[in-house]
């Protein structure tokens, strides 16, 4: 992934120029330097505009300011960063996550708790949360939070405020191995805009990042047509995740089975094929050696099958090309 990195600093003498307006900078002026091994950019804080629509995180920053002008350079910082989802780790929660209010007891509250259950953390926060005083109290009810800390963090430990505890955990757990990541290791990221820890960033292969042509190799399969989303990576290419890459493609085959069924549900008359296609496992269709290729289920003797499995996989050869065959 890239960050926007760079260094802040008073020139000690007036020899550069501002890369944007090109006058010099001077001695009084915040200059932002960006390094390069052969030829350094140089800009005025003023005309400096980061090249990542992206919040700066203060650990990709090296800044030499002091006094006023470490003030003025802050307050650029905050302002840009008012923009982006933050980066950095946060250094407090918002005050009306963290009061504590006992929860009252209400008549229903036995079924309503059940009920809540199914809803997200954030609706209960958003909208369960302002229907009524009833409901109100029910959101800082400990069980709830107990259940939400289990169930996306599998949480194992006796806590006293499962609600609090609930929050440090969104904030602060990694996406990947759902630990609290240290303060000195902290990192968001900014394709998640969820923490993930070096160990998984650096170790899961969930977490390898693959640009468009990388996809495209691995898979044999069009990247555009799977809907995700990237970041700039080395070399500015957008890169993402290759668990992204699998679910996506899982949705993509999800949607021409559906496809492929709705088509043979009409023309009547293949209750076989219909069969073999509803079994088609959506997880496993590439060959593990090559994924290039189709993972046929070699028992399967139906002519339309290999045509079938391959429009599923890769929306190869088309709807058009079915329909002659099942014509003759
Ligand atoms: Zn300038
Ligand atoms: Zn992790």
């Amino acid at each position: 992934m890239q960050y926007n990195h760079f260094i802040v600093e008073c020139p000690r003498i007036t020899k550069t120029n501002c890369g944007v307006c090109l006058e010099a900078i001077h001695k009084t002026d915040i200059r932002i330097k960006i390094w390069h091994y052969e030829k350094s950019e140089f800009y005025h804080l003023e005309c400096y505009k980061p090249k990542l629509q992206q919040y700066i995180s203060s650990r990709h920053i090296t800044s030499y300011l002091k006094g006023e002008y470490a003030e003025k350079f802050q307050s650029w910082l905050n302002e840009w960063n008012l923009k982006f989802p933050p980066l950095d780790k946060p250094s407090h929660f918002p005050p009306k996550l963290i009061k504590h209010v006992e929860s009252q007891q209400s008549r229903r509250k036995r079924s309503w708790l059940e009920i809540f259950k199914f809803l997200r953390p954030r609706e209960v926060l958003n909208s369960i949360a302002f229907v009524n005083k009833e409901f109100y109290h029910l959101t800082w009810d400990q069980e709830l939070w107990r259940h939400y800390c289990i169930i996306f963090f599998d949480v194992q430990a006796s806590i006293v405020d499962w609600r609090a505890y609930y929050c440090t955990l969104s904030l602060q757990a990694c996406f990947g191995c759902k630990a609290i990541i240290q303060d000195s290791e902290f990192h968001r990221c900014p394709l998640l805009n969820k923490p993930l820890c070096k160990k998984c960033r650096r170790q899961d292969s969930k977490f390898k990042v693959y640009h468009k042509n990388a996809i495209f190799s691995k898979y044999g399969i069009n990247p555009n047509v799977l809907n995700l989303e990237y970041v700039p990576g080395f070399n500015n290419r957008k890169v993402t995740y290759h668990f992204m890459i699998e679910k996506a493609l899982y949705s993509f085959r999800e949607k021409n089975k559906e496809v492929i069924l709705a088509y043979f549900r009409k023309l009547k008359g293949f209750d076989d094929l219909l069969k073999i296609v509803e079994e088609i496992d959506l997880a496993n269709m590439d060959a593990k050696d090559n994924w290039h290729l189709p993972n046929y289920d070699q028992k399967i003797q139906h002519s339309l099958y290999p045509r079938v499995f391959n429009y599923i996989r890769s929306k190869e050869g088309g709807l058009r090309s079915l329909k002659g065959k099942s014509a003759a």
